[in-house]
This record gives structure tokens, sequence and C-alpha cells, in this order.
């Protein structure tokens, strides 16, 4: 089989996601038979290093051989089996894993199948934690713009992507959306912190306003990464802990993306020394190896819930394969890797690499902004520096670099025209030397 015909036989049968299907017409797409490290084989033999850690799951490498083996010492015991009536011991060590490394009183955990469902499980535990207390009038969200929080209608509701927002706006219930504190639209000479603390204003004056309608606060804590990598300062979520406090809303912390280490501490809400009253993690948590999410929350959500079962009070949410015992193992074998290798410590070295070798950049004429939060760096490429007027969309920039990043080995996804790099953990300085060598060359045909 080369890299041809498994490509017709996928394209016979499958619908990928996030797709045009007929762009395959004119575009590969790349069938992969194998992983190591940060690199990824085709069926053509031809290798690419992940850039995007598969879409930012994979923080330990492909293949990684301890969480392979850790899997597979849990498939000789159990695969799956009911997680109501039943447990097993992958999910009660995860459990205490992370009740143990989460910031605050987070000691409970409700396990998702992926990071969309864990936002669907934190929206409704909100709703009916105030439904069980009396507060019937709080039925409503609040999301900042420019957020991301997966795609089921729940999610896609609380979200602010125009394009599937437009589409299936029939569908959805009605999020209060709030002004983003992204930085990239400071005035020139403010300083992230003055912009943040600037934009916080909309947030009290809509808790202000609405507070007795509002369930919860939900938002992608420092990185809003589906909509362009775009930054804030920790100090919005010092703020908006302290306003959900006054005015008796929740925070959900969908941290499906930045968990486990990927802003440069463990969790991004540590930076502001916060602790939300749901936290949501997928992704980087069995790092790629298998599909698993959890929500984190605090004995006294937990409380609200727990009463006679003829009170009705209990929590109404299930999936099939929740808390499966091979996912909980793997992510039981990453969490146990990230603490014994030091990956936090390790990253600022890398953080460091990463910025020298993009700093220039900075000064392209085609380059707004070069901005980054931990293992997370983006180029924000547009047409005209000064206005940052961004290309047409339609022009499809990103995809040229996302092709010359291909020719060249290499898997970069730029989001729109925004390049950034998102690598895997382990990534060597001389990966990094040839993605950032990658980035250069690609630049001007992006703007040309
Ligand atoms: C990816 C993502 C989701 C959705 O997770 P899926 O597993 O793709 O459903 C939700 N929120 C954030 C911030 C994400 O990045």
């Amino acid at each position: 089989m080369n890299n041809q015909q498994m490509m017709q036989r996928d394209l016979a049968h499958l619908w990928h996601p996030c797709t045009q299907m007929s762009d395959h017409e004119r575009y590969p797409l790349i069938p992969i038979k194998r992983g190591d490290g940060v690199y990824l084989e085709d069926f053509d033999g031809k290798r690419y290093i992940d850039a995007i850690s598969s879409w930012w799951t994979n923080i330990l490498g492909h293949g990684n051989p301890e969480i392979r083996d850790a899997i597979k010492d849990q498939l000789d015991q159990i695969e799956h089996v009911i997680f109501a009536g039943f447990s097993h011991q992958p999910a009660v060590e995860l459990g205490e894993k992370l009740a143990a490394l989460t910031p605050g009183n987070l000691n409970k955990c409700f396990f998702g199948e992926n990071g969309s469902s864990a936002i669907e499980i934190a929206l409704k535990m909100s709703f009916h934690y105030w439904r069980n207390a009396g507060k019937t009038d709080k039925t409503k969200f609040v999301a900042l713009k420019n957020g991301y929080h997966g795609e089921t209608l729940g999610a896609l509701a609380v979200g602010d992507v125009a394009l599937f927002k437009e589409t299936y706006a029939p569908l959805l219930m009605e999020a209060m959306l709030v002004d983003s504190p992204d930085c990239y639209f400071r005035e020139a000479g403010e300083s992230w912190q003055q912009y943040t603390e600037r934009q916080f204003v909309a947030m009290e004056k809509m808790l202000a306003e609405r507070h007795g309608e509002i369930a919860a606060v939900i938002l992608e804590p420092l990185v809003q990464c589906a909509t362009g990598m775009r930054m804030y300062h920790p100090v919005y979520l010092k703020l908006l802990r302290e306003a959900c406090d006054r005015y008796g809303v929740h925070l959900i912390a969908d941290e499906i993306a930045v968990g486990f280490g990927r802003t440069g501490t463990m969790f991004a809400c540590n930076q502001a020394d916060i602790t939300p009253d749901f936290l949501c993690l997928s992704k980087a948590l069995t790092s790629g190896f298998l599909p698993l999410s959890a929500v984190m929350t605090s004995d006294a959500v937990f409380n609200a819930f727990y009463d006679s079962y003829e009170s009705m009070r209990g929590f109404l949410h299930s999936h099939s394969y929740t808390g499966n015992p091979l996912a909980c193992r793997s992510a039981c074998a990453t969490i146990d890797l990230l603490l014994r290798d030091n990956w936090l410590e390790k990253n600022q070295r890398t953080q460091q690499l990463l910025r020298h070798a993009l700093e220039d950049l900075q000064d392209h004429p085609n380059v707004a902004e070069l901005r980054q939060t931990g293992m997370i760096i983006a180029l924000e490429v547009v047409k005209d520096k000064a206005s940052k007027t961004p290309f047409d969309w339609r022009e499809r920039r990103g995809l040229r670099m996302y092709q010359h990043a291909q020719q060249h080995g290499a898997l970069i996804r730029p989001i729109g025209s925004v390049v950034y790099l998102m690598p895997p953990y382990v990534v060597s300085d001389e990966q990094i030397a040839t993605l950032t060598e990658i980035i250069r060359t690609g630049l001007p045909l992006m703007v040309q």
C-alpha cells in the first residue's frame, strides 16, 4: 500500500472532520502508517514533524513506550467495563491523581469521552446545581467572544466561531457573550495586563446586571486556541474568580487545550492562583493515546446532588465508554511521566528556544504580532501591519504554509493566517530549528 492507494480507499467511505471533502481533489490526504516521538510516517515512507501535537493532544511523543506498555498491561486485565455500579483500578488511581494535581479543592471527578462532552457535563452540572439549590432562574451561560468549546450543540452554543454559529444558529441555546480580553487588540504602548484589566469591565457589568439568571461563566484560561491562539494576561482569571464569588456565579475553566503544562504551568489557572468551580480536561490528558475527558469539581458542588434516590437530585448524564480503563490507564501513565521527568521545568528552556528562533519575525512587514504563552507560539500574518488588516479568508493563505511544511517534512496547520507551533514537549533543539526554518521559508509564500 502506498499513500495514493490508501487515500483512494479512505475517500471511498470516510468523511473527515473540519474538512470540505472536495478539497481532497486537489490536496492529498496523508495516510499515516506509524509514529515515533515527534515524527509521523506516511505510507510512502515520508516523515513529518508533528508540530501541532496532533491537534494539541500528544505531549509526550507518538508511541511513547511507557504509555504504550501501560495500555498493553491494562489490556491483559480489563479493556472496558460499565462504569455505573462498577469500578476499576485505573479510574480510581486517575481520580486520586487528578484530585492531587488540580488546583484547590477540586476533589471530585466525572469522566467523559472527549472535550465537547466535558463541556456538556460542566454546563449541565452548573445548571443542575443551582436548580437543586432552588435557584431555578439561573439558566444562562456567559462566554467570551472569540471562544471555542467544542462542537456538540451545548458546547457550540457557548463558543463564538462565526462560521459554526451562523450555520447551526437555529439549533443553539442563547449564550451571553462578553468582549474578549484578547491582547492582540491592545493599544500601542498598553501592556497585556492593562488591556486585560480594561476588558474585564464588560464582564463585571454583565455579572452585576444579570447574575440572577446566570449559572456560570465559561472561558478558556489564558489562550483562546481554536480561534487563532489569542492570548491574555492571568489577571483576568483573578478578577473573574473574585467577581463570580461576589455575584454567586460558577466559573467553568475549559483547559481542554491548555491543561497539563501547555501554558508553562500545570494548569493555566495556576498562573492566577485560582480554583474554578469546574475544570474541564481532555486532549493532553492521555498524551493523545486514547479519547478521554474529565470534569473536576468541588465537594460543595458534589454535595448539592447527594441525597436520597427519591429526592431526584442526582446528576443525569452518562456515556457508554465513561471511565474506559485503557484510557484511564494511559492518563495515569501520562501524569506519572509529566511529573517524573520534570517536563514543566524542561519546557522552560524549549519555550526560550522557540522564542529566540522566531523573535526577529516580529519585524517582518506582514507579521502583526509574535505572541507566546508557554509552549504555544504564534505569528499573526496580515495583509497590512499598521492597521492589522487581515488577508481575505477566501485566499486561504494558511494553506500555503500547510503545503510548504508538508513538502519539507512537517505538520504545521495554520488557523486562518495565524501560523503557530504547539509541539510535543519531547521536541528536540534540532527539530525546533527545522520547524522554524520551515516557517521562515514559508512566510514569503504566504504573503506574496
Ligand atoms: C478541542 C477543544 C474542545 C473540544 O474537545 P473535543 O475533544 O474536540 O470535543 C473544547 N474546548 C477547547 C478549548 C478545545 O481546544
